[in-house]
């Protein structure tokens, strides 16, 4: 049985560069993008990349268990990034993240899927499966 990360990930950081390629040749430089803004703006939880609501000790709810709600946001590749490669299928790397309203704290997956953004647009609103 796989862990509860690699269930429903593509595009995990561990697979090699290769195996990405075949599921389209921008997945390598999408999920660079995604380490770069983790490496950036770090956030302060890394939740799987499939959950709708993480779950964190809240310090400004006296330490209690509270959810932050994760919503589903795309990267998407630079025009000079498409040139690089002669696929005409549009790629975008769909990631998830929330912020807590009362003390702030952000969480954001550290990897994420792989779609058409044409025909999977991000799901609006809370994210819960
Ligand atoms: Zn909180």
């Amino acid at each position: 049985m796989p862990g509860p990360n690699e269930l429903h990930t593509l595009a995990a950081p561990e697979m090699a560069d290769e195996m990405l390629r075949k599921i389209h040749p921008l997945t390598p430089a999408l999920m660079a993008m995604l380490a770069k803004l983790n490496t950036d703006e770090p956030p302060d939880h890394t939740p799987p990349p499939f959950l709708g609501s993480f779950r964190h000790r809240c310090p400004a709810q006296r330490n209690v268990s509270k959810p932050i709600d994760l919503r589903e946001k795309y990267l998407y590749p630079s025009t000079e990034m498409a040139a690089t490669t002669n696929s005409t299928t549009p790629a975008a790397l769909i990631y998830r993240e929330g912020k807590c309203k009362k003390c702030g704290q952000t969480a954001r997956s550290t990897s994420g899927t792989v779609t058409n953004p044409d025909s999977r647009p991000p799901i609006e609103g809370r994210v819960a499966r």
